[in-house]
């Protein structure tokens, strides 16, 4: 009792201090933004006049019976999981990455491949401790102060501070079992998701071209059997979970297929004995750590990007492993201030995935593509378009558009800057047409206007207003992007970054 609440005692003093930075801020008419350690936003951010809230980095409590934890904003999903595992819990949505922060998935937009059942992981936030623009300290939950509750969700940080969240957690097992149902169109998938059985505690699927695709299901389980061989995925030695996936499919080869189905995976495999074989091993079990944190290596596979087959084998994968990991990349992204990939993640009604996906084939042909279904959530006006469709679907699809157009080979370089810009534009007033919404820890290229066609201007300036949010940049000032930042995006500036965060440098820290 008495470790309880010295830790509470801690806790409360961190934010007592943060409070009167926020105060000092909001008497003297200054605007200020957070700083909170690390992001994995691939914006770019300001840096001036910074409260820094990165000593919020704390579990604070665990409560087995209630299954709940109770976390500063900083804690890592990492962390978070090392920490719960041993009350044998977990908590009901971990975004994919190890590095992203309980704060970062609140304020930012963050699901995964259990977002089916339980929505966005703010759905499973059942209340905040928040700091407002004028210092004062306040709680939030569906039943108190319900407006800053769901209005802060998705909003960036441009309503308060968030300084501590109670996390609703769900049993965990030693092991996942997954298995691989390859598909011949998104269609397939999308019928897969709608149809998900209720055994299933994880769904997701990536499309590899247009006619390949691989749903994948994942069960809780105890038990391990000798049927089902134990693969992983978090060690240097253990292959990229992308490429695992891939070899469950019989793929055409990406140089002699037809241009309306090329596998850029294929291409990437190419060279690799290993990864061009056809396995027929469609059902694993893959240790929880490893199943949560299985797109880290490689951040799906964006890092795979740039590299020739002949160079990217088993032993450039072991040798280079740290720097393919998602935290080494995002301080390359940040060092770099963009990425040469259009990268957009985008929430696009159930009914309207089809016609979506059909369309971005046609335009972009970008792949591969990340597919997976998030409880709609009617409450949480950041996670409602206003073009979205009445009435709302019961699920939307996230579709993770990583990669560049015509299988990868339109990439961002210095001649063909206005046809990046074009997609990624392109690509929002598509996702507007949709009756969707696009995840804003990504570039945005809209005006403020069409911006604000988006979302629902009135009653965030409401909020802002009766939550003393003045002093915090608002949405729009937080999400635009200047032309400019991209300029930086080179091979060289790539490389050069790369060389720089190796050394430890990284943008975000003081
Ligand atoms: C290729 C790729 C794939 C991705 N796939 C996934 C995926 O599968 N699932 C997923 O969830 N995400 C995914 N992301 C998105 C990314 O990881 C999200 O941006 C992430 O949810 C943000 O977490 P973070 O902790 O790094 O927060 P940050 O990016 O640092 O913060 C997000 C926002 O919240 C604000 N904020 C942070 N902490 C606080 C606080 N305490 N109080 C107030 N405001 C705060 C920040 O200022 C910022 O505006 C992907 C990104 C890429 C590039």
């Amino acid at each position: 009792m008495m470790e309880k609440d010295a830790v509470a005692a801690a806790h409360a003093h961190r934010v007592a201090k943060i409070s009167r930075a926020v105060r000092t801020f909001y008497d003297q008419k200054v605007p200020f933004r957070i700083y909170h350690g690390s992001s994995n936003s691939t914006r770019a951010a300001a840096r001036q006049d910074v409260v820094d809230i990165s000593g919020l980095n704390h579990v604070i409590a665990v409560d087995a019976n209630r299954k709940t934890a109770l976390v500063e904003p900083g804690v890592a999903m990492d962390e978070l999981i090392k920490h719960l595992l041993a009350y044998n819990l977990m908590p009901a949505v971990v975004p994919e990455f190890p590095g992203i922060t309980a704060g970062g998935a609140f304020a930012g937009t963050a699901a995964e491949s259990s977002s089916f059942r339980y929505g966005y992981f703010d759905k499973t936030v059942s209340n905040v401790e928040m700091i407002l623009g004028n210092g004062d300290v306040v709680r939030a939950s569906p039943t108190k102060n319900s407006d800053l509750y769901y209005g802060s969700a998705g909003a960036l940080g441009t309503l308060g501070i968030t300084t501590q969240l109670e996390i609703q957690l769900v049993e965990c097992s030693p092991y996942v079992q997954v298995t691989y149902i390859p598909v011949t169109s998104h269609a397939e998938a999308l019928e897969h998701f709608a149809q998900v059985k209720s055994d299933v505690d994880f769904i997701d699927a990536i499309m590899f071209s247009s006619r390949h695709g691989v749903v994948v299901e994942g069960r809780l389980t105890v038990s391990q059997t000798k049927n089902h061989p134990i693969v992983r995925f978090t060690r240097a030695k253990d292959p990229w979970f992308f490429t695992h996936v891939h070899s469950k499919i019989r793929c055409s080869a990406f140089s002699d297929s037809d241009n309306d189905y090329r596998c850029l995976t294929c291409h990437w495999t190419s060279r690799s004995r290993t990864y061009r074989q056809t396995s027929t091993v469609l059902i694993e079990l893959i240790p929880i750590t490893d199943f949560v944190f299985r797109y880290d290596r490689g951040v799906f596979w964006m890092a795979a990007h740039g590299w020739a087959p002949t160079l990217w084998n088993r032993i450039t994968r072991y040798v280079f492993d740290p720097i393919w990991r998602t935290r080494f990349q995002y301080r390359v992204v940040h060092l770099v201030g963009g990425t040469p990939h259009i990268i957009q993640d985008l929430a696009i009604p159930a009914p309207n995935a089809s016609p979506f996906l059909d369309s971005l084939h046609r335009e972009f042909k970008i792949y591969p593509l990340w597919l997976c279904p998030i409880r709609h959530d009617p409450d949480t006006p950041m996670h409602s378009a206003s073009t979205a469709p009445i009435p709302a679907p019961s699920f939307h699809v996230n579709i993770g558009v990583w990669g560049s157009p015509e299988y990868g080979t339109q990439f961002l370089t210095s001649s063909t800057f206005d046809a990046f810009v074009a997609s990624n534009r392109r690509i929002e007033r598509m996702v507007a047409g949709a009756g969707g919404l696009k995840w804003l820890y990504a570039s945005n290229y809209y005006t403020e206007e069409e911006f604000w066609n988006v979302y629902d201007r009135a009653g965030y300036e409401m909020l802002r207003e009766k939550w003393s949010a003045d002093r915090l940049p608002d949405l729009w000032a937080k999400v635009r992007r200047s032309r400019q930042d991209l300029r930086g995006v080179t091979v060289g500036g790539i490389l050069k970054a790369t060389v720089y965060a190796a050394l430890g440098v990284d943008r975000l820290i003081k």
